[in-house]
C-alpha cells in the first residue's frame, strides 16, 4: 500500500513523512479516526514507507524487494493483530483471510471483518492468547528491516488483557514500531492511549468520496454522486453501497413512505417483510438512503436542488414526496431514521426496529408546517 492509494489526508501524509526524514519516529502510535476514513490504508501505508529501500519525499518506491513483499503484506518483519472469532484464537489462524479481504478492500470495516471470518452476531475480540502472541512475536530477531512493525487494527477489542502489553508499549524492542488504528479512542483502556503518540486523521469531503467512485471503482457519474452524499465521508459506506444504490432501493422506499402517509397497515406490513429479507446490511443502506432522500426534500424546498442533487431518478420522486417534509418534522425523521440504523447496527431484530419506525413515520406525516 503506498500513500497515494490512501484516499485524502494530505496534511497526515506529510507529517508522518516529515517525521521518518527527520529521525523522529515514535515507537508506539495511535491512529485515529471515523469508520471508513481510512486509517488502517494509512497505517499500512505509513509501515510500508518506514521499511521501503528507496523511498522519496513524496511516498515509498513501490518496486524495491521491501515493497513487493508490503504489496502482498507478506513482508516478515510486518505483524497485524485484529479481532478474531472464538476462544484462545490468534490472528494468524485468519492470516490468509486477512490479507485477501485487505487486498480486496483496505477501507473494510470492523462488522464486514467478522462477518467474513465467522457469523454476524459473533462478538469479534482480542484474545489473551493473541496478546502473549504479540510479545513473543516481536522478541524475535528482525529478518530484513529496517523496522519490524506491529499493526493492531481496533484495540478497542482488546479487554484487560491488553494492559499485558504495555511494557512493550512503553519500551519496544529496538526498531520495532507498534502501530495501533482505532475508530473509537474512548474504548481504549486509557493505560494504553496515555502511552502512545496520537495520529488524527480528517473526515473524507463529499468530493473525495465522489472522485474515488469514479476513478477507482468507474461508477456512473449519478450513482457515484448519490452515494457519496449518502455515505457521510464514510468510504466504507461507499463502497458497500456500491450495487446495492439502485431504482430498486428507491421504489421500495417510495412504496413504504406511501403506504406510511395514507396510513395503509397492511400496506405498511407488506413492506416491512420485504425489507427485512434485504439482509442487515442492506437494510441499514436503505434507511441511510432514507435519510438522504429527507436532507434533500427539504434542499428542494430551499429551492437550491438542481444544484445538489444528481441523480434523475431521485429528482421526480423527491419533488413529489418534498410537500411532505417540513421544517418541523424534518428533526424528527432524521432522529428516528438515524435511532434505527443505530439499532439495526447492533443487531435489534429489524422486524421490529421497521415496524416501530413505521409508526413513528406515520405519526410525524401528520404534522403539518403551519
Ligand atoms: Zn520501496
Amino acid at each position: 500500500m503506498q500513500f497515494k492509494e490512501v484516499v485524502g489526508q494530505q496534511v497526515i501524509k506529510k507529517n508522518l513523512i516529515q517525521g521518518v526524514k527527520s529521525g523522529r519516529i515514535s515507537h508506539a502510535q495511535l491512529f485515529c479516526g471515523m469508520e471508513g476514513v481510512g486509517s488502517l490504508a494509512l497505517a499500512v501505508a505509513y509501515a510500508q514507507y518506514l521499511n521501503c529501500e528507496n523511498p522519496s519525499d513524496e511516498d515509498s518506491c513501490g518496486v524495491c524487494n521491501a515493497c513487493n513483499k508490503y504489496q502482498k503484506l507478506i513482508h516478515p518483519d510486518l505483524h497485524f493483530s485484529y479481532p478474531t472469532i472464538g476462544a484462545n484464537m490468534l490472528s494468524a489462524n485468519f492470516i490468509d483471510e486477512w490479507r485477501t479481504v485487505f487486498m480486496a478492500n483496505p477501507y473494510i470495516n470492523a462488522s464486514q471483518w467478522l462477518q467474513h471470518i465467522g457469523t454476524e452476531n459473533k462478538q469479534g475480540n482480542i484474545t489473551a492468547a493473541e496478546t502473549h502472541e504479540i510479545i513473543r512475536k516481536l522478541s524475535l530477531k528482525m529478518f530484513e528491516g529496517p523496522y519490524k512493525v506491529l499493526i493492531m487494527w481496533m484495540p478497542e477489542f482488546l479487554g484487560k488483557e491488553g494492559n499485558v502489553l504495555l511494557k512493550l508499549i512503553e519500551e519496544p524492542t529496538d526498531n520495532t514500531i507498534l502501530l495501533l488504528v482505532t475508530e473509537d479512542r474512548d474504548k481504549i483502556l486509557s493505560t494504553i492511549q496515555s502511552r502512545t503518540q496520537i495520529v488524527q486523521l480528517n473526515m473524507l469531503s463529499e468530493e473525495e468520496i465522489y472522485e474515488v467512485l469514479q476513478s477507482k471503482y468507474n461508477l456512473p457519474e449519478e450513482q457515484a454522486a448519490t452515494i457519496s452524499k449518502i455515505s457521510d465521508g464514510n468510504l466504507s459506506a461507499a463502497i458497500a453501497l456500491m450495487g446495492e444504490v439502485d431504482n430498486n432501493f428507491h421504489e421500495i422506499f417510495r412504496d413504504w413512505m406511501l403506504a406510511c402517509v395514507k396510513n395503509q397497515m397492511g400496506d405498511v406490513l407488506m413492506k416491512v417483510e420485504e425489507m427485512n429479507s434485504l439482509g442487515r446490511m442492506q437494510l441499514k443502506n436503505l434507511l441511510s438512503y432514507g435519510l438522504y432522500v429527507m436532507r434533500a426534500c427539504i434542499l428542494y424546498n430551499h429551492g437550491v436542488y438542481d444544484r445538489l442533487i444528481a441523480n434523475s431518478s431521485d429528482k421526480d420522486f423527491i419533488s413529489k414526496f418534498s410537500r411532505f417534509i417540513n421544517p418541523k418534522n424534518v428533526h424528527g425523521f432524521a432522529q428516528e431514521f438515524s435511532d434505527a440504523i443505530f439499532h439495526i447496527e447492533r443487531n435489534a431484530n429489524p422486524k421490529i426496529t421497521l415496524l416501530n419506525l413505521s409508526l413513528q413515520v406515520e405519526k410525524l406525516f401528520k404534522i403539518q408546517a403551519s
